[in-house]
């Protein structure tokens, strides 16, 4: 099977050193990006780490396909204890990193301990150097981008950085590339933060060889550039309008289904904004979005489909302009748009204050630095709810993406189930039940496909593949650019799935925590049939013995 190539580099800033091992076995049983961290993961951090703690590892991670020329290619997997959740959080992130990591000879990297000074790391295919930079402190993701260009010449697409919410250890802060590329959810920026880490630089001239075999990639990256699929204009917030038409646009921190002002910051408002063409590394589809309001000049990059969710119609917020201020402002201090716009929602609803962006523009600044209030509201909806005395819309500590599960009541047994919470990637059974193919109603005898859809979506983070790319990038294609069977593709994500799930049951994991903060039809004989879909026990725990360490010993 095709697999990504390269030593796992292990980087340990409590004591400066960095070693590389080899980790060929790892690779070829488990590809690459998602899959392979999860598996150093499992067998690395312990199962009582704390997630702010040295002993906690952070992996960055490719697969084979990062040094492909295909589209829906341009994107990398970073996985660690989420700080959000207190499990295993996998998160994925565009932009133009991705080809220049592998430039450095590896295909993981992994970092651990803690220090005093504020870091930053630069890896190249000669060694790792490391340069504190206690003038960065609290300094805003551009600012260290802007530091890196300076002094070692090199752009943003080559580093990843925390804002000043990694810093201040805000629960959901979030790890940027290319500055507005994130890995977004569960809260990894943190961990970067904890361990005196600001930011990472990858270049090199080292990349390893993979063969791809040519006629897949040419067709894929054929029908990216011709196709004329109105996402290529409107990004994620394509159907916005529909969604909120025909299903639901979670509005007023979840208390209605439907935003008067939807078309005002849907997919239409956004293309008139758009003033130029976005992409990620090798990606003919080109989805991104970059805006200017004309009237003001502002630009920034995005927001995607979620933000306007968060920071719009769950705000009660009908302004784009209002949006994109807050989308930049998260970009800036290092921020997941979904978490910290629910979070902010959930403050606004406690106040009485919906519609009131200002005032979230200001909340949100406060979360990043930790001042007044964001002090508490850094701590995600799951910690503050009580005090603020909100509903807790959280699954596992992990805020509710838009799709509602209380609709498309596939998609809320998916969050329900789902090892890191509420999150819409983990397997976008929502797509299932918005085209009708899956009946949105009623949640039994949907296990099955739920399976599957986990599965394909944790090998889709670990070839790694585009979720956009889900119509172009077709079974048969996997098959052949990975020389493999799909259900051997899917084998590596059911396995991913499971190392996850046996990671989170030792930290104490299990039925109690898959549940949702609403009632679903037959949810929990639903579960039940997921359990056994699944091949877990009856509480929703990995059989005794099935999991076995792949990894080499990090002792
Ligand atoms: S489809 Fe969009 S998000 Fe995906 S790799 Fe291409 S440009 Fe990036």
């Amino acid at each position: 099977m095709l697999h990504a190539k390269g030593p796992l580099l292990t980087v340990d800033v409590s004591d400066r050193t960095a070693i590389r091992t080899d980790i060929d076995d790892v690779l070829e049983a488990f590809v690459g990006g998602r899959a392979v961290a999860t598996a150093l993961a499992h067998d690395r951090i312990p199962f009582d780490a704390d997630p702010f703690g040295p002993e906690n590892r952070a992996y960055l991670s490719t697969g084979p396909l990062q040094q492909s020329r295909m589209s829906f290619t341009g994107r990398m997997n970073m996985t660690a204890l989420s700080p959000l959740t207190d499990g295993l959080a996998s998160t994925n992130a565009g932009g133009y990193l991705s080809r220049n990591f592998v430039d450095a000879g590896i295909s993981t990297f992994e970092l651990v301990g803690e220090s005093d000074e504020l870091l930053l790391i630069h890896v190249t295919d000669d060694g790792v150097e490391f340069e504190e930079v206690p003038e960065l402190e609290n300094a805003p993701v551009p600012e260290v981008s802007a530091h890196v260009a300076e002094t070692r010449e090199l752009g943003p697409e080559h580093c990843v950085a925390i804002g000043p919410a990694g810093e201040n250890l805000v629960r959901f802060a979030s790890v940027m590339t290319y500055d507005s590329r994130a890995f977004g959810r569960g809260g990894l920026g943190a961990v970067l933060g904890a361990k005196g880490v600001k930011g990472v630089t990858f270049s090199g001239d080292a990349t390893p060889e993979i063969e791809i075999p040519s006629e897949p990639e040419t067709a894929i990256h054929r029908e990216a550039a011709t196709t004329d699929d109105i996402r290529k204009r409107q990004g994620t917030t394509a159907g916005t309008e529909f969604r909120n038409e025909n299903f639901s646009l979670p509005t007023r921190y979840f208390r209605e289904y439907h935003f008067e002002d939807a078309a005002s910051i849907g997919g239409d408002a956004v293309e008139r904004k758009k003033y130029k063409k976005g992409s990620c590394s090798a990606c003919a589809f080109a989805c991104k979005l970059p805006l200017r309001d004309e009237e003001t000049g502002f630009e920034t990059e995005g927001p995607e489909f979620e933000t306007t969710f968060s920071f719009g119609s769950l705000q009660g917020v009908g302004d784009l302009l209002d949006v994109m201020k807050a989308n930049e402002l998260c970009d800036r201090l290092g921020m997941d748009t979904i978490s910290a716009g629910v979070t902010v929602a959930a403050y606004l609803d406690s106040e009485a204050e919906f519609g009131n962006a200002e005032l979230a523009q200001e909340l949100t600044e406060k979360i990043a630095y930790r001042e007044g209030i964001g002090d508490l509201l850094a701590e995600g909806v799951d910690r503050c709810h009580e005090e603020l005395g909100v509903e807790n819309y959280t699954v596992k500590g992990l805020e509710f993406a838009a799709h509602d599960g209380r609709v498309l009541h596939g998609q809320g047994l998916s969050y329900a189930v789902a090892n890191r919470g509420a999150d819409h990637m983990y397997s976008v059974m929502l797509r299932l039940e918005y085209s009708g193919d899956v009946d949105p109603e009623g949640t039994l005898g949907k296990a099955e496909t739920l399976v599957e859809q986990e599965d394909h979506a944790a090998f889709r983070d670990t070839g790694i593949v585009c979720a956009f790319g889900g119509s172009y990038v077709t079974e048969e294609y996997l098959e052949a650019l990975f020389d493999a069977d799909y259900e051997e593709l899917l084998s590596v994500g059911a396995e991913t799935v499971i190392r996850e799930r046996h990671f989170n049951n030792r930290r104490g994991f299990d039925r109690g925590d898959d549940e949702l903060p609403y009632e679903l039809p037959d949810l929990e004989a639903a579960i039940g049939e997921y359990y056994e879909a699944r091949g877990l026990t009856e509480d929703g725990t990995v059989p005794e013995g099935s999991v076995e360490p792949v990894a080499p010993s990090a002792d």
